[in-house]
This record gives C-alpha cells, sequence and structure tokens, in this order.
C-alpha cells in the first residue's frame, strides 16, 4: 500500500483499511490545525489506488469498510469519487461503506443527482469537522464557511441519504464566548440529522496560528470550567429530531460522556453538573 504523507484517522476506523487517495489538506487553513502544514497537497493517480486495492484483496478480500485518505478526500471530482468507488466495489465486493473526512466546501460542489450516485456506490458515513455554529468563531479559526453554509449541506447530505458524524470543538470561541458558542452550535446540529455528535476540547497545539495568537494575547483560552458550562449549555440546547449517538471519549474531553440523544440527556447534564460542582 502506498503512503507517502502523514496520516491521520478517526479512532472509530482503527481496524479499517486505509487507503490513500490524496495527500494533505486542499484547505489546510484552519488555524488550530497542524496536521498537514508541510505536506503538498496532491491526489493520488487512478492507476496507483488500482494497484494498491488489487493488494489488498491479499488480506482484505472480507473488509466491509474502507476509509480514504487524507484531510478532505470528499474534495475530489464526483468523477474521480465515482471511479474510485467502482475500483474498490470491483476488486473488494464485500465494502458496504467507504468513509472519509469531508468539509462543507466539498459537499457544495457536488449536485444532488452526484451525492446520490456517489451514496448508490457505497460512499456514507462523512466525518465532517464542523467544529462550531458560531460565525464569529469559524471566521476566527479560517474554517472556510458559515453556520448557513454548513446547515444548507448538512440538509443535502440527509436529503442523499448520506450519513455524517459531526465533529464539534468546543472551546473554539474562546474565553468568555462559550455559552454563545453552544447555542449556535446547538442550532446548527438541531437543523440536521447526525449520525454521530463526536465533542473535542480546543487543544492550542505548538506552531499553528492560534497557539501563536494565544501567546500574543490576541485569543484567550476558555478555562476547564468555562468548557464543562459549554458543553452542558450545547447539551440542554439540543433538541435532535432523531436518536444521534453523542461522544465525548476522545482524549482531549475534560468529561467523557458516551450514550445517545435525547434519550441521555438528563443523564449528561447530571455528569456535567457533578464536574462542575467540583470547581
Ligand atoms: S480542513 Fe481539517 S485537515 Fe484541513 S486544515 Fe482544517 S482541520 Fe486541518
Amino acid at each position: 500500500m502506498k503512503y507517502d504523507s502523514n496520516i491521520y484517522r478517526p479512532p472509530s476506523e482503527a481496524y479499517t483499511l486505509l487507503l490513500q487517495v490524496t495527500s494533505g489538506c486542499s484547505h489546510n487553513k484552519c488555524t488550530y490545525c497542524n496536521m498537514y502544514k508541510d505536506v503538498q497537497f496532491k491526489t493520488e493517480t487512478l492507476e496507483q489506488i488500482e494497484k494498491d486495492l488489487i493488494e489488498a484483496k491479499s488480506f482484505y478480500q472480507y473488509g466491509e469498510r474502507i476509509y480514504l485518505l487524507n484531510g478532505d478526500p470528499f474534495c475530489l471530482s464526483a468523477d474521480k469519487l465515482k471511479s474510485i468507488a467502482k475500483l474498490i466495489n470491483k476488486h473488494l465486493p464485500n465494502c458496504k461503506t467507504i468513509s472519509m473526512y469531508s468539509s462543507i466546501s466539498s459537499i457544495k460542489s457536488k449536485t444532488m443527482d452526484e451525492l446520490k450516485e456517489l451514496r448508490s456506490l457505497g460512499i456514507n458515513d462523512l466525518y465532517i469537522g464542523i467544529e462550531t455554529g458560531n460565525d464569529e468563531a469559524l471566521k476566527n479559526i479560517k474554517k472556510g464557511n458559515t453556520s448557513e453554509e454548513a446547515i444548507e449541506q448538512l440538509k443535502r447530505l440527509n436529503e442523499a441519504g448520506i450519513d455524517f458524524i459531526s465533529i464539534i470543538m468546543y472551546g473554539v470561541a474562546g474565553h468568555g464566548k462559550g455559552i454563545e458558542n453552544a447555542i449556535d452550535t446547538a442550532k446548527l446540529l438541531n437543523s440536521a440529522n447526525s449520525k454521530v455528535i463526536a465533542l473535542m476540547n480546543l487543544t492550542l497545539i505548538p506552531g499553528t496560528d492560534l497557539y501563536e495568537e494565544s501567546l500574543r494575547g490576541e485569543f484567550l483560552e476558555s478555562s476547564e470550567l468555562e468548557k464543562l458550562i459549554e458543553v452542558k449549555t450545547l447539551i440542554e440546547n439540543l433538541n435532535l429530531k432523531t436518536e444521534t449517538a453523542f461522544s465525548s471519549i476522545h482524549i482531549s474531553n475534560i468529561a467523557p460522556l458516551n450514550g445517545t440523544l435525547p434519550r441521555d440527556k438528563q443523564k449528561f447534564i447530571d455528569r456535567l453538573n457533578a464536574a462542575i460542582e467540583q470547581f
């Protein structure tokens, strides 16, 4: 298998075959991220992808899931994604789900017919780094989309039948803005049906633009207490139409929660209140 740059994949894809279809990230501007800072974005050739799939047949013949690399492979044209999906279906016919990260703008660039066709070829379970529904925070972190654009594109995924995992990064609006951030993010999440809502805690990583902003005093980090109150406010304001898996078990989180909403809403709030009382 050809892997020629840094690899990042969601923890839930630990046992999934990773297939390189891009290197790096086509956006590469989010101010909190250093994952692909030194990697030149490139796309893999169909010839190499097919070579990797032929190799994978020897050890992954019965695999039911494939994860496409790297930062935002859904940025590829619909035609290229269709060709990749067809090659996967040809060489690994037991594969039922082709998963990957996607940005909001990569969804926007596809027509509804294209989204539906990609779904019919097995492309499903897109991981989307939504981070926040607060427009000021989205602009500050250079996410590349507004909350309105995110809502519109998530609804289009619902219409196309493509499941998605919404990744939220609390603390991203900074000190004093957690409650507002939580309310705006809940509004965004309430507008479409996620398969999973996964929470991460903002971590300032040396070398990133946001880290430098924090050193200059331009970005003030929220305290742990503020962040717990932010997560509680988010959960209080979530009114999801369908039962949705909810997880804050990523290592970055302050208080691990795992279950579904709305079923576990009160249980989560009680746990967060208990954690808040300890401060
Ligand atoms: S889209 Fe993802 S990989 Fe790319 S810069 Fe932003 S956070 Fe990093």
